[in-house]
C-alpha cells in the first residue's frame, strides 16, 4: 500500500543505489487500493478504487481497475512498480516512450499517487 521513487548517482553502483533508496523513502506515498472495477464488486484491496492516469515527459499511464484474477495487464516495468505497490490486477495503457524506463517507471508511479488524490464517496 505504500511505494516510493528515488533516483541515485554516484560513480560506485553500490553508492547510487544506497543514494536512490534514500530518495525513494523521501517520495513515499500511500497507494489507496480497492475494487474499482464493476465486473468484479468484490471488497478486497486487489486493484485500485478508481481510473488514474500518471505523467512523466513524454510518457502517459492510465491504469484502469480489473476484475480479480486479470493480473497485471501492462509492460515489464509498470508491472515491477504495481507490484511493489500490493496490486494485483489492473488494466493499464501508455502512451508515449516507454521505453525511456524512468519516465514508465515515474509515470506509473505519479498513477498511483492519483489514487490518493480523488475523493472516495463520490463517482467519477
Ligand atoms: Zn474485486
Amino acid at each position: 500500500g505504500y511505494i516510493g521513487f528515488g533516483q541515485g548517482k554516484d560513480a560506485q553502483v553500490g553508492e547510487a543505489i544506497k543514494k536512490a533508496i534514500v530518495s525513494a523513502k523521501i517520495n513515499l506515498v500511500k497507494v489507496r487500493r480497492g475494487c474499482g472495477s464493476w465486473e468484479c464488486g468484490c471488497s478486497n484491496p486487489h486493484s485500485i478504487p478508481m481510473l488514474v492516469t500518471g505523467n512523466a515527459g513524454s510518457v502517459r499511464v492510465t491504469l484502469r481497475p480489473a476484475p480479480q484474477g486479470i493480473g497485471l495487464v501492462t509492460g515489464d516495468i509498470g508491472k515491477k512498480v504495481l507490484e511493489l505497490a500490493g496490486i494485483r490486477d489492473v488494466w493499464a495503457q501508455t502512451q508515449g516512450q516507454t521505453r525511456t524506463t524512468i519516465n514508465y517507471a515515474k509515470a506509473t508511479f505519479n498513477a498511483l499517487k492519483a489514487t490518493n488524490m480523488i475523493r472516495l464517496g463520490g463517482m467519477e
